[in-house]
């Protein structure tokens, strides 16, 4: 019988930790956790534990929002090597993000293929299973209109909205998944010339923005925390350098929920 350690427990605790933190736009505090997490892993002898790969695919998340790549790419790449080794599937869309923000556009294609594909398990599963489809779908969105093919970036992003819009209301932190998701499909909209249809997703965005700051205004914080950190990411700016808009319907001021135009 698989025991159970308590250490990996702690790990789980502290990582929880140190993703409120980012979430929270404390980078230099959740570096400091994210650090002391690995340390503990390996006084614990936790590398080898089942479980300890979701820990790897935070690490590389989070070294990702702080900026820190290279070391994204090497995490997320032991943590793919150690499922497979198991015969788990591998969060791989995470390797697609990270090898579009080094340029590498080609293969960070094929790896969302595979990773849409690999999670077609969930796809009939509960909304808390089925995000990994979700959010495997959202990569290989961003993947489709980076280079160009714009009605599958389009048919992706109405289901990772639709997901979203369903089920935010249950899991309120992923009404920051839904904000980004607007965002791109407006992006994506005017990108393709639909300009008014980029206007609705826009508009459905500075709604939604309205509602949260309204009746949950810290959660808006957050949403506000998450479009800032999506829109540093290399990859996001690969793709708008890509399709540059001149239309102006998706201007970043838009979005900020204390900006006058909002009122
Ligand atoms: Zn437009």
């Amino acid at each position: 019988m698989y025991a159970y350690p308590v250490a990996l427990s702690i790990l789980w605790a502290k990582a929880s930790n140190m993703l409120a933190l980012y979430d929270m736009g404390q980078l230099s505090l959740a570096l400091t956790e994210l650090e002391d997490c690995l340390k503990f892993a390996s006084q614990y002898d936790l590398e080898k534990e089942r479980g300890y790969t979701w820990f790897l695919e935070l690490a590389s998340h989070n070294y990702r929002w702080s900026g820190d790549v290279d070391k994204a790419l090497h995490i997320i790449r032991r943590s793919i090597d150690i499922d497979r080794d198991h015969a788990r599937t591998p969060f791989s869309w995470i390797l697609s993000d990270l090898l579009a923000d080094i340029g590498q556009e080609a293969e960070a294609l094929s790896i969302a293929h595979e990773a849409v594909q690999a999670t077609e398990e969930w796809k009939s599963s509960r909304p808390f299973s089925r995000v990994l489809h979700v959010r495997a779908q959202y990569t290989l969105a961003l993947r489709a209109f980076a280079n160009g093919d714009f009605p599958q970036a389009q048919e992706l992003l109405f289901q990772v909205r639709l997901f979203y819009q369903q089920h935010s209301r249950a899991r309120n932190i992923w009404f920051i998944k839904l904000a980004i998701t607007l965002r791109a499909l407006g992006f994506l909209e005017c990108a393709s010339n639909r300009h008014e249809e980029g206007i609705m997703a826009r508009n459905e965005l500075i709604e939604l923005r309205k509602r949260l700051r309204l009746l949950f205004t810290s959660l808006d914080d957050l949403v506000e925390v998450g479009l800032n950190r999506e829109r540093n990411f290399q990859a996001w700016k690969h793709l708008l350098s890509k399709h540059t808009l001149t239309c102006g319907h998706q201007d970043d001021a838009e979005y900020n929920t204390t900006n006058s135009r909002l009122h």
